[in-house]
């Protein structure tokens, strides 16, 4: 008997499955700052220091909350997490694909991932989490219950480390990536791997997936943001874009339903 087949779903979080970067909802309200002035502040000094810009966003949310006197805990932040809004069809969406490939695709595992630049604490109490074979995102180290470091700053070329990760199946971050795997071998080759994002952040994701016979999708959820995706398919970064629709009978559903019909078939 050969191994079930296994296909990857790869979602960004923020705009990809939220409608708004989830900080909209969670970080900058009850820190009280406006999102336009937290993101200048952070363009400020990246100029400033010459520095990453996920660690400045990691470093500036402390030092606000520091300043302002606001606490930032786990336990906080699991309370936060329930003012996100998602986009239309998240959560069900899960449920129904993976009803869909159980019922029509008995031999395919289906696994869906999420790699955000965005604090891990925020997606992992997310209620999308639990559809989740594995998360990676930004997050602190605790000392004492408090966040006093960043572990890992997860910006747009490092979700490409985990694009890898996730083919080779060396997901912990120990294990060696870099070792030389076929694709035949893979629990996961590239021509198995979906990957759906949002905007600029996702391109060098989109593109290592794209360039490895893997398929991309790139999601809008307002005019502005149709446009960038309208850019990234006219430059050949995505295969497809699509309205971060998720409900049933989408035109996202049925493109990946299509996709996935189309990976079946081709192996
Ligand atoms: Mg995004």
């Amino acid at each position: 008997m050969t191994m079930p087949e296994t296909i990857a779903i790869i979602y960004d979080f923020d705009g990809t499955l939220t409608k708004e970067s989830s900080l909209n909802y969670t970080i900058f309200p009850y820190l009280k700052i406006k999102p336009d002035e937290f993101w200048e502040l952070v363009n400020k000094e990246m100029q400033k220091d010459n520095a990453d810009w996920i660690l400045i966003f990691m470093r500036l949310v402390l030092e606000i909350a520091k300043n302002k006197k606001f606490k930032i805990t786990q336990k906080i932040l699991k309370k936060l997490v329930k003012n996100i809004i998602y986009v239309k069809g998240i959560p069900q969406y899960f449920e129904r694909i993976n009803t869909y490939i159980n019922k029509n695709f008995k031999d395919i595992n289906l696994r869906h991932y999420i790699i955000s630049g965005n604090l891990a604490e925020i997606v992992k109490f997310s209620k999308v989490a639990k559809y989740m074979k594995n998360i990676f995102a930004s997050s602190y180290y605790y000392k004492n219950g408090k966040p006093v470091f960043p572990l890992l700053a997860v910006n747009e070329t490092l979700k490409t480390q985990f694009i890898f990760r996730i083919s080779k199946g060396r997901e912990k971050m120990y294990e060696p990536v870099n070792d030389f795997i076929e694709h035949s071998k893979r629990p996961v080759p590239f021509k198995n791997i979906i990957y759906i994002g949002d905007g600029l952040t996702d391109i060098p994701s989109m593109a290592v997936v794209k360039n490895n016979g893997g398929h991309s999708i790139a999601v809008y959820n307002d005019t502005d943001s149709k446009k960038v995706c309208d850019k990234l398919l006219k430059e050949g970064r995505v295969h497809f874009i699509a309205k971060a629709d998720y409900s049933k009978g989408s035109k996202l559903e049925k493109l990946l339903k299509r996709i996935i019909a189309l990976i079946i078939k081709n192996n």
